[in-house]
């Protein structure tokens, strides 16, 4: 008697072992036809995702915020150049004359991502630290008078040679004119001098390359995903973007 209690026992558990075994690989199937048919399915650890393939993994715009423009109205031309030196303004028409340049087809917007800095810091960053083989990433840096002048524009040595920029990873994109503002616009945006130099910087570009629509003008984040938000949520990228409607 007590080895027949036993025995059924063993054939209980066994059976609900084998049951639960057959439900699980069915659930796992299942799962499998969910990630093959939906393309909103999240995608398997063991599948090789390209940057930008999966829609999961496309470049987020990130929601901006009130940005104080200082009064400085982006969407009407600058009388003349305060912030654009008669020096920069010649490096800037050298760039574009240079032979081999790239046929720049717009802007992207970054910001430094620290409070402080200067072509020269960001230089030696990119140079000594990261190991980059040319140099500063960025064609033009403003300044936010916190280690270099409030509004003033460097040019880099990229621009100077006519060469794409390489502040954005993916390089088989259009080649677009690198713009760092120093700074860091995840808490306050930037200076009223940054914004003068900026619709500068776009005026004198524009009166080489035709007048930009808000497709030419991009934020880092909208070209490249999965990284810190770059220029930052207090940087007036809509306003840059619309200042000519549309
Ligand atoms: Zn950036």
């Amino acid at each position: 008697m007590l080895n027949f209690r036993l025995v059924a026992k063993f054939v209980y558990a066994l059976v609900f072992t084998i049951g639960c075994a057959v439900l699980s690989s069915c659930g796992d199937a299942q799962r499998a036809e969910t990630a093959d048919e939906s393309p909103d399915f999240a995608p398997l650890h063991s599948q090789i995702v390209k940057k930008g393939e999966h829609p999961a993994l496309r470049p987020k715009k990130r929601k901006q915020k009130e940005v104080d423009l200082h009064g400085v109205d982006l969407s009407t031309p600058p009388d003349g150049f305060v912030y654009l030196s008669p020096d920069v303004r010649g490096k800037i028409d050298a760039g574009f004359d240079v032979e081999g340049a790239p046929a720049w087809s717009g802007v992207v917007i970054h910001s430094s991502g620290e409070d402080s800095g200067s072509a020269a810091s960001l230089r030696y960053h990119h140079e000594r630290v990261l190991k980059f083989a040319d140099g500063m990433v960025y064609h033009f840096v403003i300044g936010n008078g916190n280690g270099a002048p409030d509004g003033s524009v460097a040019v880099g040595s990229c621009w100077i040679n006519g060469q794409r920029g390489a502040g954005v990873k993916d390089g088989e994109r259009s080649p677009r004119i690198e713009i760092c503002l120093v700074g860091d616009f995840h808490d306050a945006g930037p200076t009223k001098a940054q914004l003068e130099a900026l619709r500068e910087l776009l005026a004198k570009f524009e009166s080489r390359l035709g007048e930009f629509s808000a497709a030419d003008c991009l934020g880092h984040d909208e070209v490249e995903f999965n990284r810190r938000s770059c220029p930052g949520r207090y940087f007036p990228l809509d306003a840059v973007k619309h200042r000519h409607g549309g």
